[in-house]
């Protein structure tokens, strides 16, 4: 199986999507439909993301494996501290081993229930993500990623701690990092300068997600962790009432987007599709993938 950090490449920018584990049968079907209507466009890799609970935790284990033996696509599975003990992730790692997943994105988790409430260790468990990342790289011949964020992580003290902490779990193994969605370049762009500031050099990754609803729009606010700009707001909150011109300008927002990281030699495009496929066939086709 090949490795997330082999799939990119240094003369082209390519992209990758991002799914969740479905919760029921119907949502199977709207993943797998997505999964094969993507799978044509040759994405460098696909990931799942990790859940709280446990049969959430099983259906990443079922899906990722599942696109390892039944896609020509390279699967990178996400993988959390949150309530494990190293036995337990232990057990999730060989999982991923036997089910042909070599890419795994080594992440510690928000707490489960409330994002920003206290962040509880098990007492058997770990504390960073740096610590996950030695973990899944002392386990076997895994490409590990991690995560960055350009507006800072929310619980950090200050913007260059995070880069040094950031810095430091690549340090530990990882191979290269995906950035949490922002909307304005610069704001990864000053992410970049400060990882290379530091002699980091690993392919760095920008999230990227289609705003087609309102409803996305917020959620795009949720996850950056920063408000959502102004000028995007001016944009397309005028368009609330009139979903199809929202859709086709936050389309279009996020094509320029891509247009300037690609311009700025991203190596690749990491889409959060939340399980659909047009969106995001619609933007990688206008910016020619
Ligand atoms: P860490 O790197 O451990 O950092 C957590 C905080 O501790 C930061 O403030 C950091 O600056 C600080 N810190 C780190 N090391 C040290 C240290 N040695 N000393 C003091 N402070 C330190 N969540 C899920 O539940 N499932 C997923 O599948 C998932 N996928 C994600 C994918 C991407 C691309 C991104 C960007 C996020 C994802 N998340 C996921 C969310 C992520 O788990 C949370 O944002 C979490 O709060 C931070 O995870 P981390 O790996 O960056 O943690």
């Amino acid at each position: 199986m090949t490795a997330v950090v082999d799939r990119l490449d240094s003369e082209r920018t390519r992209f990758s999507v991002e799914f969740f584990p479905p919760r029921s049968d119907d949502e199977e079907r709207i993943l797998w439909r997505a999964v094969r209507e993507l799978e044509p466009l040759d994405p460098a890799f696909v990931s799942v993301t990790y859940g709280a609970g446990g049969s959430s935790r099983d259906r990443t284990i079922r899906t990722t494996g599942r696109i390892a033996q039944e896609t020509t696509l390279t699967p990178m599975a996400h993988l959390t501290a949150v309530d494990h003990s190293v036995a337990e992730l232990r057990n999730v790692i060989g999982w991923y081993a036997a089910s042909g997943v070599r890419n795994v994105l080594a992440v510690r988790g928000d707490p489960p229930g409330d994002p920003n409430g206290e962040w509880i260790q098990h007492p058997e468990g770990l504390r960073y993500a740096e610590e996950l990342v030695r973990l899944v790289s002392e386990l076997g011949d895994f490409c590990v990623g991690v995560a960055a964020f350009p507006h800072g992580h929310p619980r950090s003290a200050d913007p260059d701690s995070d880069v040094d902490h950031l810095v430091r779990k690549i340090r530990a193994g990882a191979g290269f990092a995906i950035a949490q969605l922002f909307l304005q370049p610069e704001v990864f762009l000053r992410l970049r300068d400060r990882m290379a500031a530091r002699g980091c050099d690993v392919p760095l990754l920008p999230g990227v997600m289609p705003i087609t609803t309102p409803r996305v729009l917020g959620k795009f606010g949720e996850l950056a962790g920063a408000p959502v700009p102004s000028e995007v707001e001016e944009k397309l909150l005028p368009l609330a009432e009139d979903p199809a011109g929202f859709r086709a300008a936050g389309v279009e927002l996020v094509t320029q987007l891509c247009e300037r990281l690609i311009a700025e030699g991203v190596p690749a495009l990491h889409f959060y599709t939340l399980n659909r496929s047009k969106a995001t066939k619609e933007v990688v086709t206008n910016l020619g993938l």
